[in-house]
């Protein structure tokens, strides 16, 4: 009895193992998996066929359950050819052969049945063995014509996959030659079977583990060899060396590349061998990492400098022990050669760039100079006549000076921007007089085109701010100066007004209007492009650079805020800026009483220092005699120097109240003559004032750190000069005049 439960528990495991490989063909999308599918549920019928026989318990039991498992054996093999057929792409055949093969296959399967009735094909006796009784079959010939019937599929399966294993090479061979192995012993065991005349079937176990080899073949051991095959070929044909090497540093793998530019063998290869040698050298025996070396190979034109990235890596397993390391080699010669050019290209830049700075501040010194000379004459011409028609005149010469002044700033202004030199400086301010100052620089040009320049502020407006009133104002006059060129009837009104944003901030708004010529909508996006001006045909004869609103959108970025443009042409155009301000000064600003205008200014000094001594120094005498002239009502004592030699003389033998030193001057230049003053004698200490026509960016900190007090950019604006020499003269000399 203990031989039959065996039996039966091997056919469950066999009938288990037939569900899960079921499983596993369902997920094979292939034309041949289906009847790989069909022919292991034949083979499950026939494994419930074998259980059973063995669990029969009179003639007609085991009779029909000996039909079952005969007629299944029909239909694995039926399927199982249909596989063999498909699998070695025989699908045209396939489908010659389906229906003949299925007509014979019923064909057998009836026969089979009708043994219930007839007894013709076999016949069922008992046999006791081991005390137990086994209903067995005795076979008569129609059953040999079954199981010629079955051979004749099994050997056509054969003669398919033989061909196929003739007909291909390397691993597809390997792949029907499983195939083969496997039905092969599903044969040997039937045939054993019926030759030793066992008591069960046991070749039926096997229909489950030939199912599982098949579909292991199909869905793992063919595409993981395709994929280590073609891995491997992809490896040795990439464009990188790949160079591996066991736990115990023997070289096991090198790829043609390594081969090719290195000439490494990998049979005898080393880490102590190069290049390998000098890189782990350099990364260190334990750590992984990458290096850059340049390195000689032999190429076919002669030997040639390349250069590499070694990358080393080690890998372990699950548990952390290792396993094995492997270099990678990349060949970064015109990787390197292209960031070499880039650098190259850079310091062309670089150099094109402070050879336009360079440019830039000749340029300015150049124009600088001479309209210092012309401005400051002008100035004391407009001082000391009392002629209107000559002050007229020089008015003119003033505001063309003016418009001049104007070009250079914004260009150097621009260079500046582009040089990414612009620095927001923070401080205190009152708003008002931002407005105040715009309003005192447009009025006169505003009144001269018959324009009415209005300034309106929210009297709520918290009457200190803090940031830089200095880019505000350059703000405002692009922006005011714009609208009063492209206006010619009409005016301009500036509106500031303001959005509180927290408790101590605020967006400041300023709205500048005109009823000027407008701007087309197509035109507005352009607006801001640098050196662009739009509305040629209108705009030709207004003098402009087409850069005041590049500069001032840059300035608005810069300061974090924002510009918008409202235009329509023919009617005007409003400006509105938007910027993040602080509040120092929470106070109301009031209503806004009227600037007082100053139409022709009538000039009048801000203090008097009769006591103070000063030294003038300059290279050009017209210069000194500007700056001579714009000082004399303020009575203060001057000495001049026409050259850095004959100041440092002057200062060896008297000590000065305060120095205006020029910068560029023959033989030694103001620096020059500033670190012999104040590195020894009598005016060590004496405030010095650099005068400069160079504007350009960054001269304000260069000129403090090297130890001037302040500096005066020429043309010298008088109340400019004023300022900075009452802020630096000793207070007990100085007597304010207002
Ligand atoms: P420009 O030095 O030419 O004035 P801007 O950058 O300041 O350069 O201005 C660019 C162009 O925008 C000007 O040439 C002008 O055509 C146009 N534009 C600027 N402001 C106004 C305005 N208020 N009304 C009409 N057109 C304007």
């Amino acid at each position: 009895m203990y031989i039959k439960i065996i039996y039966v528990f091997v056919y469950c495991l066999a009938a288990g193992s037939i569900f899960i490989t079921l499983n596993y063909i369902s997920r094979l999308k292939k034309s041949y998996a289906l009847s790989l599918k069909k022919a292991m549920i034949a083979a499950l019928v026939a494994i419930i066929a074998n259980i059973a026989i063995a669990l029969s318990f009179n003639e007609l039991t085991a009779q029909t359950a000996y039909c079952f498992y005969f007629a299944s054996i029909d239909w694995i093999l039926f399927h199982l050819f249909g596989f063999c057929l498909s699998y070695t792409e025989h699908d045209e055949e396939k489908h010659r052969l389906k229906l003949p093969a299925f007509i014979v296959m019923s064909a057998d399967n009836a026969s089979i049945f009708l043994n219930i009735i007839f007894g013709h094909c076999f016949y069922i006796y008992r046999n006791y063995a081991h005390s137990t009784v086994f209903f067995q079959t005795g076979f008569l010939p129609m059953y040999y014509v079954h199981l010629a019937i079955d051979y004749v599929a099994v050997l056509l399966s054969f003669i398919f996959i033989i061909y196929r294993i003739k007909k291909n090479y390397s691993f597809y061979r390997t792949k029907y030659i499983l195939i083969l192995s496997v039905l092969l012993l599903v044969v040997a065991l039937n045939i054993i079977y019926m030759a030793m005349s066992l008591l069960l079937d046991a070749s039926v176990i096997f229909y489950g583990v030939a199912g599982a080899l098949i579909s292991f073949s199909i869905h793992t051991f063919v595409p993981r060899n395709l994929m280590i095959e073609s891995i491997g070929t992809a490896v040795n044909e990439m464009n990188e060396g790949l160079i591996l090497f066991d736990i115990n540093d023997s070289c096991i793998y090198a790829n043609d590349f390594a081969v090719k530019h290195f000439g490494i063998d990998a049979s005898c290869f080393t880490p102590e061998d190069e290049p390998i040698a000098t890189v782990s050298r350099e990364l260190g025996s334990t750590s992984e990492g990458f290096v850059d070396h340049t390195w000689e190979i032999e190429g076919s034109g002669g030997s040639e400098t390349r250069n590499y990235r070694f990358k080393f890596k080690k890998l372990s397993d699950s548990k952390g022990r290792p396993i094995c390391s492997y270099y990678m080699i990349e060949d970064t010669t015109e990787e390197v050669s292209y960031l070499n050019q880039i650098k190259e290209a850079r310091e062309n830049a670089d150099y094109a760039n402070s050879a336009k700075s360079t440019f830039l501040a000749n340029m300015s010194h150049e124009i600088r100079t001479p309209l210092n000379s012309i401005l400051g004459m002008n100035e004391l011409i407009m001082r000391s006549s009392g002629d209107p028609l000559i002050r007229v005149y020089s008015m003119n010469i003033n505001s063309a000076g003016d418009v001049l002044l104007n070009i250079i700033n914004d260009v150097l202004d621009f260079s500046k921007i582009e040089a990414g030199k612009t620095e927001i400086h923070p401080h205190d301010y009152e708003p008002y007089k931002i407005l105040r100052d715009c309003f005192y620089f447009f009025e006169m040009v505003a009144e001269k085109k018959n324009l009415y320049l209005h300034i309106k502020c929210d009297p709520e407006l918290p009457s200190g701010l803090y940031g830089d009133s200095r880019l505000i104002g350059q703000i405002l006059s692009n922006i005011v100066s714009n609208a009063v060129k492209y206006t010619n009837s009409g005016g301009v009104t500036l509106d500031m007004t303001f959005d509180e944003t927290g408790k101590d901030s605020l967006d400041l708004i300023i709205e500048v209007t005109d009823t000027g010529i407008g701007i087309k909508q197509e035109d507005i996006p352009l607006l801001f492009d640098s050196f662009k001006r739009i509305n040629e045909e209108q705009t030709a004869s207004i003098q402009g650079t087409g850069l005041g609103l590049a500069i001032t959108k840059e300035l608005v970025a810069l300061m974090d805020g924002s510009i918008n443009v409202k235009s329509e042409p023919g009617k005007g155009s409003c400006f509105t800026v938007i910027l993040p301000q602080s509040v120092s000064d929470h106070s109301p600003i009031g209503p806004l009483v009227n600037p007082v205008s100053n139409k022709i200014p009538k000039y009048k000094e801000s203090f008097k220092a009769p006591d103070a001594h000063i030294l003038l120094v300059d290279d050009s005498s017209t210069n000194l005699m500007v700056a001579e002239g714009l000082l004399r009502t303020t009575d203060i004592q001057i000495d001049k120097a026409l050259s850095g030699d004959s100041a440092i003389e002057r200062c060896e033998h008297f000590k000065y109240d305060l120095i205006l030193l020029d910068h560029r001057m023959p033989l030694k230049d103001g620096i020059e003559t500033f670190k012999i003053i104040s590195s020894s004698g009598l005016n060590t200490e004496t405030p010095v004032i650099m005068l400069t026509a160079n504007a350009i960016s960054g001269m304000e900190e260069e000129y403090k750190n090297i130890g001037f007090c302040d500096y005066l950019t020429k043309p010298i604006n008088a109340s400019e000069l004023e300022t900075v020499l009452m802020k630096h003269l000793p207070k007990d000399k100085v007597k304010l005049t207002s």
